[in-house]
């Protein structure tokens, strides 16, 4: 499997790497940039070099994961924020092509009262514009499940499965595989996913293969939930002290066609009571998680757990 968790780039982009690597993952993601300023400053050469050097010590070059920022709003009705939106997105798209990350995990957008519709199309009309200025690009958009709040759009599996459908027809069908999937554990329970089992988390996924295709997923976001099934509340919990529970995370971590996503925690940091790094404690768990062929735990990993 591969474990990775959202780290942070304070000092420079290369000290997520090192970070993930010091903690026991085989991968990161992380904000190519402040994600919540319009504003940045170009990527320089010595901290991107750093970067890519990390990655080829660690023969990460083809399993990393950025998210975008969260002010990118691409359904939005408003023409200067669309526009802007596009702008952000393209350095977005620019920094993990000059970066060699493959899968760039974005929020499709609100419509902000403009209708779900209205809204789909907008971020399809974006896309257009984006993938066809840089048919070279070789970044993977990762289309987020989202808890479906307010507006938010990505709310279900079809309306995911929808907006990669335009996309795709608006941008050409030689751009089919530049748009994936991130499902997001947290936010599918809040969405209405019932995911509170092993067994239901095995129905959901069948679902999600036959609307959205498995093959189309790219990336997974393990986080439990404080919201309840349902209750489109995205707060992130630890591993199996939330309304998912440890079940969806058993799920995942054996299913035989995920066994090379990025599997991200996106999880509170700090460290629990016992001064132990919450990081280390979740991965811990999904280790544990882990069955041998013959269907029991692994023991090896389970001396591992916390
Ligand atoms: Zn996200
Ligand atoms: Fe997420
Ligand atoms: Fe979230």
């Amino acid at each position: 499997m591969l474990f990775g968790s959202h780290l942070s780039i304070a000092g420079g982009m290369v000290n997520a790497i090192n970070e993930a690597e010091k903690l026991g993952f085989g991968t990161v993601q992380v904000f190519t940039k402040n994600q919540r300023q319009w504003a940045f400053k170009p990527l320089e050469e010595g901290p991107t070099k750093d970067w890519l050097d990390g990655l080829d010590r660690l023969g990460w070059r083809e399993r990393t994961v950025a998210h975008d920022s969260y002010l990118i709003n691409l359904a939005s009705p408003k023409d200067d924020l669309w526009a802007k939106s596009i702008d952000l997105m393209r350095e977005e798209l620019a920094r993990c092509d000059a970066l060699s990350i493959p899968y760039l995990v974005s929020h499709p957008g609100a419509h902000t009262g403009s209708g779900e519709d209205a809204g789909l199309d907008r971020i399809a009309a974006a896309y257009r514009e984006l993938f066809r200025e840089r048919p070279d690009f070789r970044v993977t958009l990762c289309l987020e499940i989202t808890a479906g709040g307010g507006s938010t759009l990505g709310r279900s599996f079809e309306e995911l499965a929808d907006l990669r459908q335009r996309i795709i027809d608006r941008a050409g069908s030689e751009f089919g595989n530049r748009v994936g999937f991130c499902f997001d554990t947290c936010h599918a329970l809040a969405a209405g996913y019932d995911i509170t089992t092993e067994k239901k988390t095995e129905k959901v996924l069948q679902e999600f293969d036959r609307v959205c295709g498995l093959a189309n997923l790219k990336v997974l976001h393990l986080n439990d939930s404080k919201g309840a099934l349902g209750s489109h509340v995205d707060r992130h919990e630890h591993l199996g002290m939330g309304e998912v529970g440890e079940g969806a995370f058993a799920c995942l971590v054996n299913h035989r066609k995920l066994s090379g996503v990025p599997m991200i925690l996106e999880t509170p940091k700090g460290e629990n009571e016992d001064g132990v790094a919450w990081d280390t404690v979740n991965l811990g768990l999904l280790r544990r998680l882990v069955r041998d062929d013959s269907g029991g735990r692994k023991r090896v990993a389970a001396s591992m757990s916390r």
